[in-house]
Formats: C-alpha cells, structure tokens, sequence
C-alpha cells in the first residue's frame, strides 16, 4: 500500500512533465505578445524565470514537503498565479490571453476537478489585476503573424501532455482495479479462492451444469480435531498447517479444478466434468497423501481429513441444495469415524422421482 507521503510524490511527479512542457513552450506564446511593448530587462528574466526555472523548483518543494500533495496543490495555485500575472501583462492579446488560460483551466480541471479549476481561476483574476496594475498594459486587439506562430506549439503540444498523463493515470487505475478484485476474492492465508468468490464460482458452474447438461461435482473438505492441533501446538503452527494442505490441495488438483477455503478449517473444491467417482478417487489420494505425510519439525503430529462429495444431480434445485448434499456426506464422514471420503447418497425422495422418471 502507498503511504500519503508515496500518492503526494507521485502526484508532483505526474504533474511534473506538463508543467514542465507548458510553462516552456508557453514563454514563447507570452514573449511573442509582450515583445512589442518593448518590456524592461526584469520581464525577460522573470519569464525565462518562471517558464524554465520553476517547474524545477515546483517539483523540489513538493519533493522535500513532508506533506507532497498539500505542496503540490499549492504549486499548481502558484501556476495559475503565474499565469494569470502574464496574461495581465499581455492586456487583451486574444490569441495569447486565451491559449494560455484555457490551457491553464484544462490543466487544473485535470489535476483537481473543479475545485482546483474555481480556486485557479481566483488565482488567474488575482495574478492578472496585480500584473494590469503594474504594467497598465496596451490593448492589442489584433492577432500578429507573430503571436499566432508562438501560440500553436502550445496549441498542438500541451494537450497532448494532458491526454498522455491522463491515460498513464487510467492504465494505472485499471491495473490497480484488477490487483484489488483480485485480492477481494482471495483468502489472505492460503492464496486459494475465499468463501465468497468460491460460492458465486459454485452458482455459475451449477448453472453451466443445468443448461448445458455437464457432469460436475463438488467436494468439502475438514481437518479432524484441529482444535486440538491448535491447542497442543499453538495457532501459528495451526496457521501453517492450513497453508500446507492448501499447498497438497492445489497440487493434488488439475488446473481446472477450482478449490478455495471455505472457511476456518474447511476446504472446498469444484471439480469440472468429474463423475462422482473420479472425484472420490482424487480425493481419496489427497487424503492417504495428507495422513501418511510425516512432519520433520513435528513427527507426533498426525493430520487427516474428512471429506464429503456430490456430483450435480437434475434434481437439484440451486447451488445451495448440491453443496448441502456435500456437506451432508460430510457429516457422515465425521459421523463414521473420520478420515475418510464419504460420496453424498442421493436422498430417498430423489431415488423415487429418479425411479419414477425411468418407470
Ligand atoms: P472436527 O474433527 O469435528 O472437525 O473437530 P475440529 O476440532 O476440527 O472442530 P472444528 O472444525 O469445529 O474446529 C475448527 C477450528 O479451527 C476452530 C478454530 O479455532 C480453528 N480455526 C479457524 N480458523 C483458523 C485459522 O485461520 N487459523 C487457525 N490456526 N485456526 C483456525
Ligand atoms: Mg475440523
């Protein structure tokens, strides 16, 4: 996770690139317009000033805050600041005037929505009355050859740094949508599918099984007497024992089997055109693999599992009522004794209306 301090850096750095490429080549659109006035040595050093030398120095000060976002924030006022004192110099240069305000809403719209855009266009107002004050600036109604040259690089260049900045954020956006979907439906412990993500697979491969008659099955899966794993060895090793037999579970699984953690000590896995009996047979191997498997660091330590299994029956009437088929035969599993796979039986009832079908 990104600390504040991480989002405020990477703030001043996205911001960085545009204000570096705006401020540079709009000195040429505010130079072409202030050139004929013949303006004194300090305008020239102050625009070469602010169209080279403070994008740097934007990104220093937000860089050494302890608080980058709040600096940069503050930057992007100063922007409009700046830019609103050069288009007071300007007077009423329309070319020059609007490409370098519009420019400046666009860019503040863009980092900050309209609030940025309200609290810049203040700054714009406030920068140009000190600016018309100081330079009481000529009126200059008509566009030059000059001032429309020196505005199209701006024109052309700086919305395309907007649109690139812009699409880098929605690429990050997008893979950062992915990582947290992913990580919403997965079980922090084990790495496998948690119960939610598992139950919404459940109804979608019930439903493939109705509609397009598929023979799945689904099988739950419990530690025997894990409570007294955790009170003999403690939780952690309670904790690793889980992460262990999810590590068997995966690799006793094929690719498309898809097992997840149920929750606490249980297991559950949904296995893709899988008859009742293959299911059993693979089950059947993870459970010998789990109770003969000696721990080096715990030889007293013995493990072993209770399983229930049910195939997809058209007598099922949703998800649910085929993952209670499970669960019943897991209840018998414990029922008899433990450590064993148990298939679910199909219920008396389902046996009559299965044999009245066929008679
Ligand atoms: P049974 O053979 O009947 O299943 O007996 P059991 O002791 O395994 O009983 P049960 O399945 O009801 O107990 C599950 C225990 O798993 C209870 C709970 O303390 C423990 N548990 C649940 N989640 C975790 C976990 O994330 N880590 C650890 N270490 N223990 C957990
Ligand atoms: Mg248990």
């Amino acid at each position: 996770m990104n600390t504040p301090v991480q989002k405020g850096l990477s703030y001043a750095r996205r911001m960085y690139l545009p204000r570096s490429i705006g401020l540079g080549i709009g000195f040429f659109a505010v130079a072409a317009a202030l050139y004929p006035s013949h303006p004194p040595t300090w305008v020239w050093i102050a625009m070469i000033a602010h169209g080279y030398g403070w994008p740097h120095m934007a990104f220093l000060l937000a860089k050494r805050s302890p608080q980058p976002y709040v600096a940069e924030r503050r930057n992007l006022i100063y922007d409009s600041l700046g830019g609103g004192f050069w288009a007071g110099a300007m007077g009423i240069s329309p070319l020059p005037t609007v490409t370098v305000l519009s420019m400046m809403a666009m860019n503040n719209i863009a980092a900050g929505g309209l609030r940025l855009f309200t609290l810049g266009s203040l700054a714009q107002i406030a920068g140009a009355l000190v600016s018309y004050k100081i330079f009481l600036p000529a009126l200059f109604p008509h566009v030059s050859q000059l001032q429309l040259f020196a505005c199209l690089p701006m024109l052309v260049i700086y919305p395309m740094a907007i649109g690139l900045v812009c699409y880098q954020v929605a690429v990050q956006l997008s893979k950062s949508k992915k990582a947290l979907e992913k990580l919403s439906a997965t079980d922090s412990l084990t790495g496998l599918m948690n119960h939610g993500a598992w139950k919404d697979r459940l109804t979608l491969e019930f439903e493939k099984c109705q509609k397009l008659n598929r023979q799945h099955s689904v099988a739950l899966i419990d530690i025997d007497h894990f409570k007294t794993i955790n009170d003999t060895y403690g939780h952690i090793t309670g904790d690793n024992v889980l992460k262990q037999l999810s590590n068997a579970l995966s690799a006793s699984l094929r690719q498309t089997d898809m097992a997840g953690r149920y929750g606490g000590d249980e297991f559950c896995v949904i296995f893709p055109d899988t008859t009742l009996a293959q299911a059993t047979e693979i089950l059947e191997r993870l459970r010998r693999t789990v109770h003969d498997h000696a721990h080096s660091a715990l030889p007293d330590l013995k493990l072993s599992l209770s399983i229930g299994v049910a195939a997809y029956g058209a007598h099922q009437t949703d998800a649910a009522m085929w993952l209670h088929e499970a669960d019943m035969a897991l209840y018998d599993a414990k029922s008899a004794g433990r450590n064993r796979v148990t298939p679910a039986q199909p219920s008396s009832d389902v046996r009559a209306r299965e044999g009245a079908a066929l008679g």
